[in-house]
This record gives C-alpha cells, structure tokens and sequence, in this order.
C-alpha cells in the first residue's frame, strides 16, 4: 500500500488546496485519490465517488472540484466543517470489490480524521461499512430514528432529495412567484438514489416528472412505482419544462446545452453543474434561474453532521429546510446587483470558510 502527495498546482482546479494524496494498493487494484480542500471550519468531511474515470488527470480534476465544493457547501449550511471528497477509479457496477474498499478504509484510517469519508455516486451504506470496519472516520452508516420512533438507514441521500426539493419549491416561487408545483412540469436527469426520491416529493406535489437516465434499469424501476414519463437521454433537458434538475454526474451545464434548456429554472443534485465559472453569467443573460449546487444539495451532509453529533430528526428537518431560506436571499441579492449566483453562494461562502488555509498537510 502506498499513499503519497500529488502535485496539483498545475491543475485547472486547484484552488489553495491543503493536500491531495494518491492512494495505491496493488493486492486489491485500488487507485484512489483523496483531496482535503480547506480545514478552517473543521474536519475535511465529503463522499467517496466510485467512478470509471478515463485518465488520473480527469480523477484528479473530479476530486479537486469535489472537495472545494464541500467546503463551501458546509460553510452555507452553517456547518462546523471542512471539505474534502475521495474518488476511487473503478466501475461501480463492476469493478468495486470488498478488498479495494478495505484497502480504502486503511488509507482514510491513516489520515487520522483529518478526512471523513461518507456515500457519494457509487457507493453505498454497505460499501460505507466495509470502509467502516478499517476506521472509525466514516460517516452516514448509523441507522436513525424517526419521529415516529421508525428507523432508517445511515445513507444521506433522502435527507440531499428533501433539501432539493426544498430547493426547487424556493426557485419556483422566485422565478414564477409561487412556490406551488401543481401542474409544472420537471425534467430530471439521473434517477440514481438522489434523483428517484426528489421525482417522488415531485409527484406527491402534483408537478409532471420526465424521467432520464444512462442506466435504463434505473428508469425502468422508477416507471414501475411513479407516476413520471420517461424520455430519451439525449432529449430530458430540452424538454419544455418549467425546471431542469440535473442529478446525475457534473459539468453538464455549458455554451452547448444553454441554448438548448427550455426551462428558466436549473435546480437539481448534482455537484459541480456548471462546466465552469464563466457559465453562471451566460445563464443570466438567457434569464435562466440557476440553484447554486452545493446549496441546494446540502441536505445530505446535514445529516451526516447530525448523525455525528445528536440525531434528532425534526433538529434536522428545520435545518435542511433552511436551505429554502438561503436560496431565496441569494436569489434576491443576485437580482439587486445582477450577479450571477453561484458567485453570490461562493462569496458568502469564503467569508465564512476564511479562503486561505491555515492547516498543514496530513501525510
Ligand atoms: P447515484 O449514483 O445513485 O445516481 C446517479 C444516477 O445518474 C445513476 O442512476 C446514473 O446511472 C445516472 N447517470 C450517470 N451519468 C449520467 C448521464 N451522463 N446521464 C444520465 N444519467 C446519468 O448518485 P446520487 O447519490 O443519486 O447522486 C447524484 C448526484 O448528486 C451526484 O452528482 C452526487 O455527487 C450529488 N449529490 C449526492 C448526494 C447524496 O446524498 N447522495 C449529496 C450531494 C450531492
């Protein structure tokens, strides 16, 4: 096993990252990554993303966009946390094995706490587990109690679809002036644990759902218990529709897909939506709301904070509902200066989170 500092600074997306550390365990066929962004509020906590990634370059770039965006989802949720994310190379479907992903949790184990790693694309409680029994920094894998004494399990991703669909109610009412879904039609994109339960809170509100996803199994499980049409990949975003919600893998909004999204409301899950910063201003010039990702995505690592702490499930329903309030102050202050408002959110953000680092490296 091997685990050892990567020079990032060439990167695109490095942005004063304290460490990104490359993980290698020839026995299991681990090559991982992990990126601690920023500590200054806190323990670098965010998912570990299993994914077939082509090169380590576009694995770096993926968790260098990944763990700065932790950062300043926990500082906009208020949080007492820092960001940081893994990403392991590997196919989910079929490449993941039980050794890759103990040899994971030795390598997270090694950090001493200064990385928590959680679900994310790829993984699931089970997997969480299995890291879990090699450290004890692993977070949403405690079944919870609910208020009526029920309980579910650790994963973190019902509580990200109630913050969106908490999210998508405060655009709607921004951009359309009510907050009620009856009749409006939503188009989301990924229907993986996020995307399925928001298409559900979609439906009880009465909006219609168009359904898509690379994985026609996921749509095909979907069709069988919702009420939602499913639509061809290549056409869920340029549906008429009155909000696109992406929530599957990042970068999908950009020059090429702008002019081809029909709805003026872009609120979904996924991290990282915009293909780059620059895109938030061609979004407002095509008079299109966007939801800033890691604000309205902020349910899950809510949770998990709670989990970490005391959970107490109605605490943590109020605070994920907070995240309707934030969305309509930045909104409403993106309007008044005709900023775009992913740059009101990173504002915001960095004065709480204080942009340069002052912890040093972990390895
Ligand atoms: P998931 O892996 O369960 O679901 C993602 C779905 O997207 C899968 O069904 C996959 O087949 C599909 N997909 C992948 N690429 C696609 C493409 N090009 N076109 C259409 N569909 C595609 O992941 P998830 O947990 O539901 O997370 C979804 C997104 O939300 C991710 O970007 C994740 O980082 C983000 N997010 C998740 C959480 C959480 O709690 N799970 C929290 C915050 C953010």
């Amino acid at each position: 096993m091997k685990i050892s500092s990567v020079n990032v600074s060439s990167f695109a997306d490095f942005e004063d990252h304290e460490q990104v550390l490359e993980c290698i365990d020839k026995k299991s066929g681990l090559h991982a990554y992990i990126a601690i962004h920023n500590r200054n509020l806190g323990p670098a906590l965010g998912g570990c993303r299993i994914w077939p990634y082509e090169s380590c370059d576009e694995a770096i770039t993926d968790v260098l966009r990944l763990s700065r965006g932790m950062t300043y989802k926990s500082a906009m949720a208020e949080l007492p946390l820092g960001g940081g994310k893994a990403v392991l190379i590997a196919d989910p479907k079929t490449e993941k094995t039980r050794e890759m992903l103990v040899a994971m949790g030795d390598f997270v184990d090694s950090l001493n706490g200064a990385y928590i790693t959680a679900e994310d694309s790829g993984t699931s409680v089970e997997d969480l587990e299995i890291i879990g029994s090699r450290t004890k920094h692993v977070a949403g894998v405690n079944r919870k109690q609910l208020r009526d004494g029920s309980e579910v399990s650790g994963d973190p991703s019902p509580s990200t679809a109630y913050g969106v669909f908490v999210g998508v109610k405060a655009s709607v009412k921004h951009q359309y002036g009510s907050e009620d879904l009856h009749g409006l039609k939503v188009a989301v994109k990924g229907v993986g644990n996020v995307g399925k339960r928001l298409a559900g809170y979609l439906v009880d509100a009465g909006a219609r759902v168009f359904v898509a996803d690379i994985y026609a199994p996921a749509v095909d499980e979907i069709c069988k218990s919702l009420k939602v049409k499913p639509v061809d990949l290549s056409q869920i975003h340029k549906l008429e529709v009155d909000v696109f919600a992406p929530c599957a893998l990042g970068g999908f909004i950009n020059e090429e897909t702008i002019p081809e999204i029909k709805a003026s409301v872009i609120a979904g899950a996924a991290n990282n939506q915009l293909a780059h910063p620059g895109i938030g201003e061609l979004l407002v010039k095509a008079g299109k709301l966007y939801a800033p990702d890691y604000v309205i995505n902020a349910g899950g690592i809510i949770d998990i904070f709670y989990e970490r702490s005391v959970y107490d499930h109605n605490k943590v329903t109020r605070h994920i509902e907070r995240i309707g309030d934030t969305l309509g102050e930045i909104f409403a202050m993106a309007k008044n200066t005709g900023q775009p408002t992913h740059i009101i959110a990173d504002k915001i953000a960095e004065a709480r989170f204080g942009k340069t680092p002052n912890c040093k490296n972990v390895a």
